[in-house]
């Protein structure tokens, strides 16, 4: 337990990195309050009930390279309750659905021709090494990938996936992030999935915060922020105010300015990064439609961009077959903003397109779930760029998914920043760690 005169640290966001940093300044004996203004904890992992079962509202895995993540999982007993399975790829090019595994799958792939397919195959083996030493974070990902799989390859393949995923500035973002990525793939099949979907981690997370004395309170949003060196204010809503030592706070930069009072919001970083959202379909189907995991969906007419399925990983949820569609959009986007409704008879008639087999009645239920702030759209330069976590003349740190770059956003990165930023907060030495 903490003694009442240790520092206060108030923690804003109960996504992963701001469980995790509370998980962290709790089991060594710092005083911590979170703070979460959704009714749920988990941010971009939470979770929402069907039938006796939780599941993500957004597809989550867990990669063998995930480690600052199993090593979190490790201290609350839940590494082994990670199961890991060899998942594949599917890939639909103009309505049409191919593997796309092997070597043999791309040399039948008759989405590009044959050359093309070799290139494809030879650069791709050689990607990584081709990235070593280079300064990546300068190059804009449609040059470097241009230049070495050509026009072809960039046009019908990367250019729409890339452009899915991170809106109409796709080509610019720094290669090194796509470098980075195929760095945590590693090229490997292996994903894993933890028993009782992430809402067993996240529940762990709050009963080991809580055991070590600190408080966890959903529904909670912070209204307003203040902070000067040595003193923070935090006003909750309902008028109720917090003092804190010190603040660490995990929600966008966008929404913390919203948050800051004129003092701190002048000391906050100016440069403010634009962020994609995402709108997911979740399907529950009566039959199967695909072994692979993943499937980028290209030139098919759908207004998502891709299948993942869930039950290829985690098996099927009482005989119904789990499928997220996604699209990732600007959060003031047509699609965004479209009524929920709407986007679920629409998807519905587009899942059926590609796969005719569902028939009429292959699709029992359909949720929407939306997110307004998921992938920070990096400019080149941005190691450079990219703010610190520490804001002067104040006691607020930043543990944001702007901060994990090069980093992809994962649970893992948020784990490793919350870890790193935890290790700034000023330390009480005399008190014992709770267990
Ligand atoms: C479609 C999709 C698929 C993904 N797939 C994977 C995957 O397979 N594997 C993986 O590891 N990661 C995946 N991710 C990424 C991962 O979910 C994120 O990187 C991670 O959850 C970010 O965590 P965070 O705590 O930094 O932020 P968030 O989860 O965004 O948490 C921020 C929290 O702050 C809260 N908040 C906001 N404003 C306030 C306020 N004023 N007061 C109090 N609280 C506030 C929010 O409600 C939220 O809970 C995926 C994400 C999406 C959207």
């Amino acid at each position: 337990m903490t003694p009442p005169d240790s520092p206060h640290v108030a923690v804003i966001g109960g996504g992963i990195c701001g469980l995790a940093a509370a998980h962290r300044l709790a089991r060594r004996g710092t005083r911590v309050t979170l703070l979460e203004s959704s009714d749920q904890l988990g941010g971009l992992g939470t979770f929402f009930a069907h039938g006796d079962r939780w599941l993500e509202r957004f597809y989550h895995c867990i990669m063998p390279s995930d480690a600052s993540l199993l090593a979190l999982l490790g201290e609350l007993g839940l590494r082994d309750a990670v199961r890991w399975r060899e998942t594949t790829m599917g890939m639909v090019v103009d309505g049409r659905h191919h593997p796309f595994n092997s070597a043999l799958d791309l040399l039948r792939f008759p989405a590009l021709r044959l050359p093309d397919r070799v290139r494809f195959g030879v650069v791709s083996l050689l990607l990584r090494r081709l990235g070593r030493g280079r300064d990546l974070d300068t190059l804009r990902t449609e040059d470097w990938l241009r230049g070495l799989y050509g026009d072809v390859v960039w046009e019908r393949l990367f250019a729409p996936m890339f452009g899915s995923k991170f809106g109409p500035a796709f080509g610019d973002v720094p290669a090194l992030y796509l470098w980075q990525r195929l760095g945590r793939e590693r090229n490997v099949a292996t994903r894993g999935y933890p028993d009782g979907g992430y809402k067993a981690i996240i529940d762990a997370l709050q009963a080991s915060i809580t055991r070590a004395g600190g408080v966890v309170r959903a529904s909670t949003p912070v209204e307003r922020l203040s902070s000067t060196e040595g003193r923070s204010v935090l006003t909750l809503a309902g008028g109720e105010v917090l003092d804190a030592d010190q603040v660490i706070s995990t929600v966008p930069l966008p929404l913390l300015r919203h948050l800051a009072d004129d003092a701190l919001a002048a000391r906050l970083p100016e440069t403010e990064l634009p962020y994609q959202g995402v709108v997911t379909g979740v399907f529950f189907l009566r039959k199967p439609v695909t072994e692979h995991y993943w499937t980028p969906v290209l030139h098919s007419g759908t207004e998502f961009d891709g299948v993942v399925s869930m039950s290829a990983l985690a098996g099927a949820d009482d005989g119904r077959h789990l499928v997220y569609v996604m699209h990732y959009t600007d959060r003031g986007s047509r699609l965004y903003l479209d009524d929920d409704a709407a986007i679920a008879a629409r998807w519905s008639a587009q899942l059926r397109g590609l796969y005719p087999e569902l028939g009429a009645d292959g699709i029992e239920e359909v949720r929407v779930f939306k997110a307004p702030f998921v992938e920070p759209v990096y400019p080149l330069g941005y190691l450079a760029a990219r703010p610190p976590v520490t804001v002067d003349g104040t006691g607020v740190l930043l543990a944001t998914t702007a901060h994990v770059y090069p980093d992809v956003t994962s649970w893992n990165s948020s784990v490793r920043l919350a870890n790193d930023v935890v290790s700034l907060v000023a330390h009480q030495p005399a008190v014992a760690p709770a267990r």
